[in-house]
């Protein structure tokens, strides 16, 4: 559309200066070649006061007297009517044709100058969207590979919060029964004393008596014991284990080492 426009404007209007990057739209004077190029005032006077003089846009040779000519664009009502006066009505068509021909090369150029412009455009829009697309995918990837971290994280999360939680009922579970102990130790650690004071005045006390006292320790000792509960049993056990453990091992290691012994002694 835009493109339709700008070709329309250019058969209403003006050409545009075929310099490389200049485009500006010709007025008032402009420099028209042989090889069918037209040039802004200030490109033409630039490229043609040097000799030989070179078309800038295709490079032909322009040496002749009538290759390069200075033209006003809107010539006076004079001019026109001067101009072609005279000729044969064949070499005014002629004139006007090659004039025509002139046009419709800048125009024909122009336009492939828009159209090339655009598949380029339309290509780098292609590239764009598919480097976005592929930049997508990629975030797209990226996005569900965290969100499965996420609940990975969640999970082992759970885990241990509900290790946690199993953690501390155990943790409030020993210490009701702590609790319960201290309790227990000390009511008994109480009764002994009211004992021990009932005793205090009579102080050649029979035998059977201090034995009684002697074994006032033992529940002192019990409640750590039975504070462990069931695990203090297996921790009793397992304890025991690696003495025997370490029996074996000194009963197996001991003859390797003497085979070891002998084996240096032959060296
Ligand atoms: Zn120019
Ligand atoms: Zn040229």
């Amino acid at each position: 559309m835009l493109y339709f426009l700008d070709s329309m404007s250019l058969c209403d209007d003006t050409l545009l200066c075929n310099y490389p990057k200049c485009r500006s739209k010709l007025c008032g004077f402009a420099w028209v070649t042989a090889c069918s190029h037209a040039f802004c005032d200030q490109h033409g006077s630039g490229e043609f006061s040097r000799s030989p003089a070179i078309c800038p846009a295709c490079s032909s040779a322009l040496s002749g007297k009538m290759d390069i000519v200075r033209t006003e664009l809107s010539p006076s009502e004079e001019y026109k009517a001067m101009v072609l006066a005279g000729l044969r009505p064949e070499t005014v068509l002629d004139i006007s044709a090659r004039a025509l021909a002139f046009w419709t090369y800048q125009v024909h150029q122009e336009r492939m100058f828009q159209e090339y412009s655009l598949s380029r455009a339309e290509s780098q829009v292609k590239q764009m969207e598919k480097v976005l697309t592929q930049q997508n995918q990629n975030r797209e990837l990226e996005l569900n590979a965290m969100r499965g971290e996420v609940a990975s994280l969640k999970k082992v999360m759970d885990e241990y919060k509900r290790k946690y939680s199993e953690v501390s009922e155990r943790l409030m579970e020993r210490n009701r029964q702590y609790q319960k102990l201290q309790g227990l130790y000390d009511s008994l650690r109480l009764r002994n004393m009211v004992v021990g004071d009932r005793e205090a005045p009579r102080q050649a006390a029979p035998p059977e008596f201090t034995t009684g006292v002697i074994r006032q320790p033992s529940p002192r000792g019990s409640p750590s014991f039975l504070a462990t509960g069931p695990d203090g049993d297996s921790r009793l056990f397992s304890s025991l284990e690696p003495d025997t453990g370490g029996k074996t091992f000194f009963q197996f290691s001991s003859p390797a080492r003497d085979k070891g012994r002998t084996l240096f002694k032959k060296y």
